[in-house]
């Protein structure tokens, strides 16, 4: 009916437009899913959760979930702004996992490997206790089973709500990668944004080849934090993945409709499975959905100006690593 055109700006539906932090271009939410969650005009990497990055590195229902029940517990019954106790019950209605990171085997392109993946959306993607033990997990499976293990970090650091119970992580993510080195096993890092803390000071820096996604903020502490304590101006980019490409710390940035592509092709060159190991056909994986899909569109969930690219002041705080 013809009056329908001439509602308000406001009545338009929420949850259908996101505005992109870097370029301010205005994206229809449908195309910017389509797209992988990448800027259409301007490159920029929105954050994925832990399950569309698992959608859309392995093939398609190959990823096995392993410890999906390992839930964290309160130890120091720690109070901030509120206690922890609730924060992880809001944590995980929000995003309906358990905890900040999942992991488990799964085939890219045929080949078997460990997939572990943070998600930036449960509490800054902090590591506590259970983050710990998973990614410890997903480095002793691949060690038992002779498989190379890829993890995906996006985490603002430890999880100050466990104190140094959390920093213990760190020691023991990198015990297990240091056993799985011994054996001659292969750890792919993959950095997104942010990978910043006691994550960064640990596991993330210890592959055999670390990648980068554009534009990822990678570092131990945060600009904000060094540029308060140097007093001074911080170059252009400081700590973003094409500042860290040039002085060695990371071996490539790959942009992420090719991340799938390039992991496959390290594999094919630095790892020799098994013979009869390699399946001959799997399926693509599902995410980002090529068809015109009207499900993935979800009302009133507008993001609006929130850039949930930066690490959210509850991300930073939840990651304050000494
Ligand atoms: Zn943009």
């Amino acid at each position: 009916m013809a009056w329908k055109r001439f509602r308000k700006k406001k009545d338009l539906p929420s949850g259908l437009w996101v505005k992109c932090p870097s370029c301010r271009a205005t994206l229809f939410k449908k195309e910017l899913i389509r797209n992988g969650n990448v800027c259409g005009q301007c490159e920029h990497h929105f954050p994925l959760t832990a399950r569309e990055r698992v959608d859309m590195l392995a093939d398609g229902g190959s990823f096995q979930e392993q410890s999906p029940d390992l839930y964290p517990i309160d130890r120091l019954e720690f109070v901030d702004r509120e206690p922890y106790a609730h924060k992880l019950a809001r944590a995980v209605e929000k995003t309906g996992q358990n905890e900040a990171a999942i992991y488990g085997p799964c085939t890219m392109e045929g080949k078997p490997v460990v997939l572990c993946v943070m998600d930036f959306t449960f509490i800054g993607g902090s590591m506590g206790c259970v983050v710990g033990e998973k990614v410890t997990r997903a480095v002793e499976l691949a060690t038992e089973k002779n498989w190379p293990v890829i993890v995906v970090s996006a985490s603002g650091g430890a999880r100050m709500h466990e104190g140094a119970l959390s920093l213990m992580q760190m020691a023991k993510t990198s015990c297990a990668i240091s056993r799985h080195d011994a054996q001659g096993g292969l750890f792919i890092s993959v950095l997104s944004n942010p990978t910043t803390g006691g994550v960064m000071a640990s596991f993330a820096a210890l592959g055999d080849l670390i990648v980068a996604e554009p534009g990822a903020l990678i570092g131990f502490a945060g600009p904000r934090v060094i540029k308060e304590t140097l007093r001074q101006q911080l170059p252009d980019g400081f700590q973003r993945s094409e500042f860290l490409l040039p002085h060695g710390f990371l071996d490539q940035i790959i942009h992420r409709k090719d991340l799938r592509s390039s992991l496959v092709d390290f594999l094919d060159h630095l790892w020799t499975y098994a013979e009869g190991e390699v399946q001959t056909e799997w399926l693509e994986p599902s995410f980002p959905p090529q068809e015109e899909d009207t499900e993935t569109v979800e009302e009133g969930t507008d993001t609006g100006e929130g850039d949930k690219s930066e690490p959210s002041p509850e991300g930073e705080e939840a990651a304050k690593t000494p």
